[in-house]
């Protein structure tokens, strides 16, 4: 049987006792009906899990003890950045969920040209915090260690000028090359730019292809944005990672 895992804010420090938060805490106890003495996973988003042991739990407060400390086994070695035009509601969150379970390393959101969705202050740090839930939920169900990182929505030229990966991806179906030829043999990284629901426009490609990003197309179908990015990903775990 395996383990229930939770993602905590918290330093891991084998023997060290700590407090669960009070949101996990009422979990482990009316849902997973978990007794003091029970194991489980905790990880804290950095790449380590470690082995905890219920040491006293009531119905506010929980304190486990971590046991044992290990490196994180769900990682792949080519770290991928998501670059996508942000989708409206549950798509983003689809798209998030799934990016997260087939193990993107970051996620960019950006406002392009066509963008149907507007966000600002407070809204704006609302839906990122809603975001950081989701791949929260995703790293636990998939057994990830490392948290990855969602940046605040930017502009499309923002975004582009603060990345670090060369090797840079344009999603467009109307580009001629195939997304699996794309990169050199011995890549490690790389951005893939998805297009929002109306895709993307002259200016915006205008934008990504200053910034050294190559138009790659996934086969001759149109993809919404929602799938687009998912298939990209699979296709380049399955050639340059894991
Ligand atoms: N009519 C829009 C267009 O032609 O760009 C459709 C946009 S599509 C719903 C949203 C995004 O998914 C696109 O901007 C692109 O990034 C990606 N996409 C969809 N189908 C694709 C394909 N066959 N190849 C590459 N990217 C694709």
């Amino acid at each position: 049987m395996r383990l229930n895992r939770a993602y905590i804010d918290q330093a891991l420090v084998p023997g060290k006792p700590f407090d669960l938060p009070e949101a996990v805490a009422a979990h482990w106890l009316r849902v997973l009906r978990m007794r003091v003495g029970d194991s489980a996973i905790v990880f804290n988003g950095s790449g380590i899990e470690a082995d905890v042991v219920l040491r006293s739990l009531d119905k506010r407060h929980a304190t486990v003890e971590v046991v044992a400390i290990r490196d994180g086994i769900a990682e792949s070695p080519f770290r991928i950045t998501l670059l996508q035009g942000v989708a409206r509601g549950e798509k983003m969150d689809m798209i998030l969920q799934k990016a997260t379970e087939l193990g993107v390393h970051a996620f960019v959101p950006v406002f392009s040209d066509r963008s149907e969705v507007k966000l600002d202050g407070e809204r704006a740090a609302k839906r990122l915090q809603h975001w950081r839930g989701v791949v929260v939920a995703a790293c636990e169900q998939s057994w990830r260690s490392y948290l990855p990182a969602v940046s605040s929505p930017v502009s499309l030229r923002a975004a582009c000028a603060a990345l670090d990966s060369r090797q840079r991806l344009i999603l467009d179906p109307e580009a001629n090359d195939a997304t699996r030829n794309a990169l050199p043999a011995d890549a490690t990284d790389c951005v893939i730019a998805v297009g929002p629901e109306g895709g993307w426009s002259a200016l915006d490609l205008g934008v990504l292809q200053a910034a050294d990003f190559k138009g790659v197309r996934l086969g001759p179908r149109i993809l919404r944005t929602e799938t687009a990015g998912i298939a990209a990903i699979a296709a380049l775990q399955s050639h340059y990672g894991d």
